[in-house]
């Protein structure tokens, strides 16, 4: 299957749009589900078919992500058969389960008031004030 490319102008496009920070988005970049990786595309860009284009044929913008050399290596080499993907769905669903958000690991912990708190012992037996000692 030949793969088409994007033309120029939807390259140049998708450069702006993504502001110069990686527009690379979960897990077929090998990111969290729903992240975008934000990478600096200074150390260079690529532009990846978002929908394999495989399939979709698709050379639109809205199908161009201008990414980091690492995100668009990272899916050339992982989702180049729908095996692959179903095989990456897989490991974003454990992910997802995995890796729980809002973790507040750096709040400071402050003691909790220790309240005043009943024993559990059984209340004890009436005492007889006066008990005859043998
Ligand atoms: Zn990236």
């Amino acid at each position: 299957m030949a793969r088409r490319e994007f033309t120029k102008a939807t390259r140049r496009a998708a450069l702006e749009r993504s502001q110069g920070r990686c527009e690379a988005i979960g897990a077929w970049y090998g990111l969290e589900p729903g992240k975008r990786c934000n990478a600096p595309l200074s150390a260079g860009v690529e532009f990846d078919h978002i929908d394999l284009d495989a399939n979709s044929k698709d050379n639109s913008l809205s199908n161009c992500a201008a990414t980091c050399i690492p995100c668009h290596r990272h899916k050339s080499a992982k989702h180049d058969t729908p095996k692959a993907a179903k095989t990456l769905r897989q490991q974003d669903k454990a992910r997802g389960v995995s890796k729980p958000a809002g973790n507040l690991k750096s709040r400071p912990s402050f003691p909790k008031p220790s309240k005043p708190e009943r024993q559990g012992k059984q209340p004890l037996p009436p005492r007889k004030l006066f008990e005859a000692i043998s």
